[in-house]
């Protein structure tokens, strides 16, 4: 369920796009890079209501309301999560994936021929309609690659594809399945689909022609359009220009880039070994053809805020796979095609050569955020760093990346040791120190959450081998709460039941707030042990997405702060933390 949720949210976010969907319910004008209107959440008379389309995110400097196209849908129709997705798939026709009733092979079959036919249409066109052809000339894309890629151009027309696969002898109804046309509004017929684009055939490995991604050749939206998921065609199972790398004899590097163009350009320059993900976030089905195309796979993104996080993403998937991928540098704001450009064809091969193995490429963008001539952040930074150290696999890419960190911050080897065993366990005494200190401000529902854990852990001994591998004490709140964790670790260490009556008498001498403390251990959660496990799940989550909700209020109140000052880089980058925040609730909600 939750595989088919994030499957979902995928392909939504994929189509989606924020500025039409806003559109469809604000009034928006451009100003600057953005997009400003009335705000739909309170009542104003001037506009401060802004949409960002690079962050894909909106926000409303007068009420604080923020988010990305998905909030925008919640908050405005009232929709829980699930149910936002359901809506935003519906209007995009994306086929709810846990829909059943396997098509008949025979449709694929008619699905293979009506899209081989329309790429042949497409393609004619690029030498009537000048328009695309010459597009392709000023980005020095010559004939001969245009036609290995099967390129084709899709004009203005409403009907000419339509009339043109009807004459072909398809049927209305079977070419509508295909994606390549849609029902009218007015319902009075069928109208293309994709028009005024360059087309982008997708072909699949065996040569047949799947569905098409097409680019506006103006500034016009959606810029990218892709065929929606078919009987034939799953985004998610194909790269783009894989056909071509199948017909390598070379298997040696495989590299992953960021769009249809860049595998173009790139292949124009005779560097013929380059794939994209179609429109989507890397799956771990990319991954693994990657892993079977190519002896060394490289990642080459854009070097914006975006590309840096897609490579992250990309890198965590090829890492489950057991993939080393290396990141090509390029200068910032550069894509391959710009950088060949600019230099030639060997330079680039040099930054291929150069490029970061990807524990690197993360430690370096990491080390980014934090100012290592700062004790605090030094602290900070190692830490972060020893999360990333943990996740590999190998002993020996350990014990590198600790030395390699060691002699960067000068922070002892042992040090960093002991840092990265302590994510998992909690290995210190308890301190009865911090029940002292003033209890901060909780959300109640966090607190319940909380309080229920630890009412949970004491009577099952499973419940905390759970949420110890889930949560450390400082992800508790509550200074209490966090003092009975770590007596519940120290307790379970020895014991498999706990003597909750003995726990409290020793507790009565040396515990000032013992008081407290009682009610905490002497609390039963009303809950009926039959569905313990999945209670235990749910109350993780909620304090997973409070810590994030917090943080979310806090970047929040930081930007609308900062509009006063007008700080435009400093709030740049708020927004793209907010995103990524915004991101992370949608995964675990
Ligand atoms: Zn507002």
């Amino acid at each position: 369920m939750a595989d088919n949720r994030n499957n979902m949210l995928e392909k939504v976010k994929e189509r989606l796009d924020i500025v039409e969907l806003v559109s469809e319910y604000v009034n928006l004008k451009k100003s600057g890079s953005n997009y400003l209107g009335l705000c739909p959440f309170h009542n104003e008379k001037t506009p401060s209501f802004t949409v960002s389309e690079s962050k894909q995110i909106f926000h409303c400097f007068g009420c604080g309301a923020g988010g990305d196209g998905i909030t925008f849908i919640m908050k405005r129709e009232n929709l829980d999560f699930v149910d936002t997705l359901k809506f935003l798939a519906d209007k995009y026709n994306i086929p709810w994936e846990d829909s059943t009733g396997a098509p008949a092979s025979g449709l694929k079959q008619i699905f293979y021929e009506i899209n081989r036919a329309a790429a042949r249409f497409f393609h004619s066109n690029l030498y009537t309609d000048k328009i695309a052809l010459q597009y392709l000339k000023n980005r020095g894309i010559e004939e001969e690659v245009f036609r290995r890629f099967g390129l084709g151009y899709a004009s203005e027309s409403f009907d000419k594809l339509l009339i043109n696969l009807k004459e072909d002898g398809f049927s209305e109804s079977d070419i509508e399945k295909t994606g390549l046309i849609g029902i009218r509004k007015d319902v009075s017929g069928f109208y293309d689909k994709f028009r005024n684009r360059l087309i982008f055939p997708i072909i699949d490995t065996r040569g047949r022609v799947i569905g098409f991604g097409g680019r506006v050749l103006d500034r016009s939206l959606p810029k990218y359009l892709n065929s929606p998921d078919t009987v034939v065609f799953n985004k998610g199972y194909h790269l783009y220009g894989l056909n071509i790398i199948a017909k390598n004899k070379s298997r040696k590097r495989i590299m992953l880039v960021e769009g249809y163009m860049d595998v173009i350009s790139l292949n124009a320059k005779g560097i013929d070994y380059a794939v994209a993900s179609l429109g989507t976030a890397l799956t771990e089905y990319q991954g693994k053809l990657l892993k079977r195309y190519g002896d060394e796979v490289y990642i080459c993104y854009d070097s914006d805020a975006a590309g840096v996080r897609a490579a992250i993403r990309a890198i965590d998937v090829l890492q489950k796979l057991d993939v080393d991928p290396k990141v090509v540098m390029l200068p910032e704001g550069e894509d391959p095609d710009d950088f060949i450009k600019a230099n030639s064809v060997a330079a680039f091969e040099k930054k291929v050569e150069e490029s970061l193995n990807f524990m690197d490429f993360k430690v370096y963008i990491l080390k980014k955020r934090f100012d290592l001539t700062q004790a605090e952040d030094k602290i900070k930074f190692t830490q972060e760093a020893a999360r990333m150290i943990r996740e590999l696999k190998s002993p020996v890419q350990q014990n590198v990346y600790i030395d390699k960190l060691s002699e960067e911050t000068g922070i002892a080897r042992e040090a960093i040791m002991a840092e990265l065993r302590t994510g998992r366990k909690f290995k210190n005494m308890p301190s009865a120190s911090v029940t002292t200190k003033t209890k901060p401000e909780i959300q109640p529902a966090r607190q319940k959450a909380e309080t229920d854990l630890i009412g949970l852990m004491l009577i099952d001994k499973n419940i905390y081998e759970i949420v110890s591998e889930k949560l450390s004490d400082s992800d508790f709140e509550d200074p209490d709460c966090r003092f009975c964790l770590r007596l519940i670790a120290q307790e379970y260490k020895s014991k498999d039941i706990l003597d909750i009556d003995r726990i409290l008498t020793e507790l009565e001498f040396d515990e000032k707030d013992s008081d407290r403390l009682a009610a905490l251990l002497s609390a039963k959660p009303q809950y009926t042990s039959s569905n313990i496990e999945v209670i235990t799940e749910d109350l993780i989550r909620t304090i997973k997405t409070d810590q994030l909700e917090s943080k979310k209020r806090e970047i929040t109140e930081k930007i609308k702060e900062l509009e006063k000052t007008g700080s435009v880089q400093e709030i740049k980058r708020l927004m793209e933390e907010l995103t990524e925040i915004i991101e992370r609730i949608h995964l675990i909600s």
